[in-house]
């Protein structure tokens, strides 16, 4: 009670109506001692100088167990109670600070604070503060937040045991932790059969590099999801599977497993073979009249220009440019399969890069009349590397910044000396690319969806071809570009050693 007589001497000392004032103090301590709020003052060294009634109930301590001690004592976090107690010394705002108050019978209850201030002259006196208890509500969430993670919990497990996807848990060793249902129907192993097994059962012999990679990537925070690859049943037999792995966390963060989700994707491997093998036989048949169709186009070119038949002449121009771009389509389609199968091949040679760089705009020119192809050479290249398949991804960036040109101007096709590199590049000053879509156009069969495109005919292999020979040559195709500006597509090969003799 020290702290409120401080208050009634104060009031003494400011010698209003004295008799009319003792009447209100005592009915003032008394109210304030019988609330049904509990409320409790702390001085400016953090020690409990008054609590009333309720307070002591709500906690369960008698007054001398309570007052004259510091509150830091009731406050289950330290944090707390110095962040309050800062608070009010500045003069800041407690209203509705959640906090944990200790209870005599080691309980903990859950309240809220507000408090303020007696101040005299500007200098701390007290706080008085005022106690509400939250504990049922926040029982009650705790009760619904608990009974929601089991039902959660629930409805994961029984995700688990009915999805169509094997889901497969492993420590970081590689041990099998868990086996669901769905890994059982898919590699033919029981649960019982697999945890407490190595990974190692399942990975065919050419792909056990896979896991350290896979774990490399996860480790370096990469995700890894859709990764295709193969994998060998109980009895022996190769499916071909898509994988998402993740890491499992403790609470620390730290990685103790991965978990991972195999999706048997035989059925749509064998699909896209059987496509595969169409278009190639499609392509192959296609390229045979179409090409014995060029050469007559170019033996009535080689005619009329002796008769001079400007007419004529002009629309064979044109049947010629078609027929061009048809068996370039079909050249890509044939590329696409040899590489889906595997059986891309990298016929290295030494060759003059700038003799090719050469060919492939003079190629170009004859595509269209309204744009300017110029070429920005560098002398003494010698690149060792598929003379044709480079060809192809050169001839493939300058017919895409044509397509993609439609009100024509320049397209530079260039390279720069880098050490013992060099760099390619095309440029134009075409459409230009989203970038929402530039990390995704090297993926096959991708294609911008614009309505302002739907006339571009194409069938999004083109990127992907390039990108593809240019990973068999260790280098990896990359796009500048903005929309409406224009797009710079650039890649590096390594100088052959000759070249670098010569430069
Ligand atoms: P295709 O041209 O047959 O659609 P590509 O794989 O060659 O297929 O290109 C994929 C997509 O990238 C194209 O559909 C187009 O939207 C975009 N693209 C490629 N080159 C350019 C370019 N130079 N300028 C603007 N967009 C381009």
């Amino acid at each position: 009670m020290k702290g409120f007589k401080t208050l009634k001497e104060e009031m003494r000392t400011n010698k209003v109506n004295k008799g009319g004032l003792e009447i209100k103090t005592s009915e003032f301590s008394d109210s304030l001692k019988n609330a049904s709020l509990p409320i409790h003052w702390v001085d400016n060294q953090g020690i409990i100088i008054w609590a009333n009634q309720a307070e002591l109930e709500l906690l369960g301590y008698a007054e001398q167990e309570y007052i004259g001690f510091p509150i830091a004592n009731f406050h289950a976090d330290t944090d707390v109670i110095n962040d309050i107690l800062r608070r009010l010394e500045h003069d800041e705002t407690v209203h509705n600070y959640p906090a944990r108050l200790k209870c005599k019978d080691g309980r903990l209850k859950h309240v809220v604070i507000n408090s303020n201030v007696l101040r005299k002259d500007g200098a701390f006196i007290h706080t008085r503060c005022f106690t509400t208890d939250v504990s049922e509500i926040i029982n009650q969430e705790q009760q619904n937040t608990a009974r929601l993670l089991q039902d959660n919990g629930n409805r994961l497990a029984a995700i688990v045991e009915s999805t169509e996807d094997a889901i497969i848990s492993k420590t970081l060793g590689g041990i099998i932790t868990t086996w669901n249902p769905a890994a059982e129907r898919i590699f033919g192993y029981r649960a019982d059969e697999t945890i407490g097994k190595h990974i190692l059962i399942l990975i065919p012999e050419d792909r056990i590099n896979e896991e350290k990679l896979i774990l490399e990537r996860l480790k370096n925070g990469e995700r890894v999801e859709h990764f295709e690859t193969r994998r060998r049943t109980k009895f022996g037999k190769l499916i071909d599977v898509s994988l998402t792995i993740s890491p499992l966390r403790d609470f620390n963060g730290n990685i103790i497993g991965l978990s991972k989700i195999a999706r048997d994707i035989t059925e749509r491997k064998q699909q896209e073979q059987r496509k595969n093998d169409f278009v190639a036989v499609v392509s192959h048949e296609l390229k045979t009249p179409l090409t014995a169709i060029n050469s007559y186009i170019q033996l009535l070119v080689m005619r009329l220009r002796k008769t001079g038949d400007e007419f004529n002449l002009g629309i064979l121009g044109r049947t010629e440019n078609q027929a061009h771009k048809m068996l370039r389509m079909i050249g890509d389609f044939l590329s696409l399969a040899r590489l889906e199968e595997g059986k891309i091949q990298i016929n290295k040679e030494i060759f003059d890069l700038q003799l090719l760089m050469e060919e492939m705009v003079m190629d170009a020119k004859f595509l269209s009349a309204i744009h300017q192809v110029q070429l920005k050479g560098c002398e003494s290249v010698y690149l060792n590397a598929d003379r044709d398949k480079i060809g192809q991804v050169l001839m493939n960036l300058l017919s895409n910044a044509i397509k993609y040109s439609p009100d024509g101007g320049k397209i530079i096709m260039g390279c720069e000396h880098q050490n013992e590199q060099v760099l390619i590049y095309v440029r134009d000053q075409g459409i230009g690319i989203d970038p929402l879509h530039q990390n995704r156009l090297f993926e096959r069969f991708y294609r911008v969806d614009d309505d302002n495109l739907k006339s571009v005919n194409g069938f999004g292999i083109g990127l992907y071809l390039v990108a593809e020979i240019l990973k068999h040559h260790d280098s990896r195709i990359q796009v500048e570009s903005q929309l409406g500006t224009g797009s710079n597509f650039f890649f590096s090969l390594d100088k052959c050693n000759n070249s670098r003799l010569l430069s």
